[in-house]
C-alpha cells in the first residue's frame, strides 16, 4: 500500500465515521461507553493489584478478594455486574467494595467529558 491509497482509506475511514456519527450516534457512543468502561475496569484491576504488589497478568481474570474464586466472564462486565450482583460475591456473598464501581463510572465520565 503506497502513501495514496493509504491517505484515500484513512480519508473514506473519516467519511463512513462520520456518517455512522450522524446517522446512529447511539452506535459510536456506544461502542465509547464499553470502551471507557474497560478502561475503568482495568484501572479498578490496578487499584487493588498494584498496592499489594501484584502482578497485572497473573491471574489473568479478576477474583474475588475473600473466596479467591475466578470470577466468569458475566460477572466481569463492568457496571452492570456490581449492579446485578448487589455488590456481593457471587459465590461466598461477601460484600464488594464500591471502589471498582466508582472508578468504572468516574472513566467513563472523564472520558464522555473528553469527547463532548
Ligand atoms: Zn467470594
Amino acid at each position: 500500500m503506497n502513501l495514496d491509497q493509504l491517505l484515500f482509506t484513512l480519508q473514506n475511514f473519516d467519511i463512513a465515521f462520520n456518517y455512522v456519527l450522524e446517522t446512529y450516534p447511539v452506535i459510536i457512543y456506544g461502542v465509547y461507553f464499553a470502551f471507557a468502561a474497560s478502561i475503568g475496569s482495568f484501572l479498578g484491576c490496578c487499584f487493588y493489584r498494584l498496592p499489594r504488589k501484584m502482578s497485572l497478568l497473573n491471574p489473568k481474570r479478576s477474583f474475588c478478594p475473600n473466596c479467591k474464586t475466578e470470577l466468569v466472564f458475566w460477572d466481569l462486565v463492568p457496571i452492570f455486574s456490581y449492579i446485578f450482583l448487589r455488590a456481593k460475591c457471587r459465590h461466598c456473598g461477601i460484600k464488594i467494595a464500591p471502589t471498582y464501581f466508582i472508578i468504572e463510572v468516574l472513566t467513563i465520565v472523564i472520558m464522555f467529558m473528553l469527547i463532548i
